[in-house]
């Protein structure tokens, strides 16, 4: 038998209140299935078919992550955006390596600990920019460029997709830059790229009586790892400092979801695979595709 809160109605088995747990599960649901509306809005609206729809995808590294405030602050280090569509594998990039300015009071530490366990961007490189200004300029210019899902609506606002478990330290970092920039957040819509390939290879896959990926298993095929490791996918910082893990670039993560996309939406479309295009170059892509 659920047990009575003191102030707030009766408790669950795990301690807590049972009327507000099942509110915000009802909230989650509510959201969840307006992102699936608002992801098959935009595949539904693209007027040359699903397959030639343009959209932006976009990763970071970070110098580090740090609650503050009851907020999680994260250093953008690396931003890396690429610009796609099934058909036409990646059109465009913006890459960006950045200065971290003035460092606050106890994130040295953090920063040092990151760099030599996951990135290893040296701190010092010349080719980090502190123009933010410039750099959130020339990024929302570039994502603005995009003949994509906004083409039609003439919006400020862009939509770009993220992976889910990177979705947060993207949005933080992009919080930095709009904090550094006095830029509106909300120029930049953020979705779950696994959701858009769910519902695309659903459109595409429907006349050929495809099975289609669940959310869930969209997210699995996005996250393998057959590029992490193939060279030119990572950025030339990863390649030029030793120790860099290219897995750890956030250009060779945008451009690998890419590929990935690619190499399974293609085939629903029948549409050849091609090198540089759909998957990198000197990569024998027969090893992701079976064929
Ligand atoms: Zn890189």
């Amino acid at each position: 038998m659920a047990k009575k809160g003191r102030r707030n109605g009766p408790l669950d088995c795990r301690g807590r209140n049972i009327e507000e747990a099942e509110k915000e599960r009802i909230r989650d649901e509510i959201e969840a299935a307006a992102r699936i509306q608002a992801v098959s809005d935009i595949v539904a609206s693209y007027p040359r078919g699903p397959g030639t729809l343009n959209f932006v995808i976009i990763d970071v590294q970070s110098w580090c992550r740090v609650a503050e405030g009851g907020r999680w602050v994260c250093m953008p280090a690396e931003v890396g955006v690429v610009e796609m569509s099934a058909t036409q594998g990646i059109v465009r990039e913006w890459h960006k390596l950045i200065h971290f300015g003035t460092v606050p009071l106890g994130y040295r530490h953090e920063m040092m600990t990151k760099r030599d366990r996951e990135h290893r961007i040296p701190m010092d490189l010349d080719k980090l920019e502190s123009d933010y200004v410039a750099i959130v300029d020339e990024l929302l210019t570039f994502i603005a460029a995009c003949v994509g899902p906004d083409f039609a609506t003439g919006l400020r606002q862009h939509s770009v997709f993220v992976m889910p478990n990177r979705k947060d330290e993207v949005q933080e970092s992009w919080r930095w830059l709009c904090n550094m920039t006095k830029t509106d957040e909300d120029r930049l819509e953020f979705f779950e790229l696994p959701l858009l390939l769910s519902v695309m290879a659903k459109e595409v896959g429907r006349s050929r009586a495809a099975v289609t990926p669940s959310v869930r298993v969209a997210e699995g095929l996005l996250e393998k790892e057959h590029f992490s490791y193939s060279r030119n996918v990572a950025c030339s910082v990863f390649h030029e400092n030793e120790g860099c893990a290219s897995s750890a670039c956030a250009l060779g993560r945008a451009r690998s979801l890419a590929y990935h996309f690619c190499v399974y939406v293609c085939p629903l479309m029948e549409v050849r695979l091609l090198e540089k295009v759909h998957y990198p170059a000197e990569f024998d892509v027969s090893n992701v595709t079976g064929a």
